[in-house]
């Protein structure tokens, strides 16, 4: 009898994200025979500057260090096997003026309504991430592309992640499945490690052994040159010997050589209270007497 493929969806805020937390579990699934979905939630223009822009006082223009981003994605994604690849192009509070120095990162508790709409106007895509879970077309549209994809197992960020946009894309992707497994659908929902300083509250629930893959992960990590200026030269595998050492201290956790950790949600702990809104932001607005 055929068995159908299962499919495995990541969904990180940021272009190297997914490798970073869990290169080595997409290259392992993908090498068992999983549909792999890899997705990066916002469109960002940051990157580390290069040395000559440091100094001229020009730097890349948004548009062309977001095509360097998607390109890294694709090449890491190649890295680890992975096929399809998905740019959800949330808007991010990443904020640079076209072409200059003047680099800022907005913080999302604290902006003004002014601040909003000043960066709504020129930050390009749809929604803010930090307010989709809110935005019921963001969420019809989360619910429609997993639906889709007929998701066995999601993999995001912790929701206490310390990174305002991990933990609103972790929060955003966990109340999609959350409202899919109300309706019926059967798909587990996985955290991994929060990045910085947020350690507190994760606790493992899952480690998958990726001593196999560990490499291709280093192969993928190893291209997101334009965020880490270490990766540049000569020292690049020095630096990888960071995402090796965590990997054996998960290891050590997990009775294997090399581990990534994971915290398993209790979606039907959590089930939704509310009554949705509506299905689109227009039916929305017209049920609010708005439209
Ligand atoms: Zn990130």
């Amino acid at each position: 009898m055929l068995v159908p493929m299962k499919t495995l969806i990541a969904i990180g805020a940021h272009h190297d994200d997914v490798e970073l937390r869990c290169g080595g579990t997409l290259a392992k699934y993908v090498n068992d025979g999983w549909h792999v979905v890899y997705v990066v939630a916002t469109t960002t223009p940051h990157y580390a500057l290069w040395p000559e822009e440091t100094e001229s006082g020009r730097c890349r223009s948004n548009a062309e260090v977001i095509e360097l981003r998607k390109a890294e994605s694709r090449r890491g994604a190649a890295a680890l096997g992975v096929t399809e690849v998905e740019f959800f192009d949330f808007k991010s509070l990443y904020w640079y003026k076209d072409g200059t120095h003047d680099r800022r990162y907005f913080d999302g508790h604290a902006l003004s309504v002014e601040e909003f709409r000043y960066l709504n106007e020129r930050a390009p895509g749809r929604e803010f991430i930090v307010s989709a879970t809110h935005c019921p077309a963001a969420m019809a549209f989360l619910r429609d592309f997993l639906r889709e994809r007929a998701a066995d197992i999601v993999l995001t960020h912790f929701p206490e992640d310390a990174h305002w946009e991990h933990y609103a894309t972790g929060a955003f992707v966990a109340a999609a499945v959350r409202e899919l497994v109300a309706e019926g659908a059967a798909i587990e929902l996985y955290a991994w490690e929060p990045a910085g300083r947020n350690l507190r509250a994760f606790a493992p629930t899952h480690f998958e052994d990726i001593t196999a893959t560990l490499e291709a992960k280093c192969r993928a990590v190893a291209g997101f040159t334009s965020q880490f200026k270490e990766l540049r030269g000569p020292e690049a595998d020095l630096w990888l010997d960071w995402v090796r050492n965590r990997a054996r201290e998960y290891g050590a956790l997990a009775g294997v050589p090399c581990a990534e950790p994971f915290m398993r949600f209790d979606v039907e702990a959590h089930p939704k209270k509310g009554v949705r809104l509506a299905e689109t932001y227009d039916a929305a607005r017209a049920k609010l007497g708005l439209a």
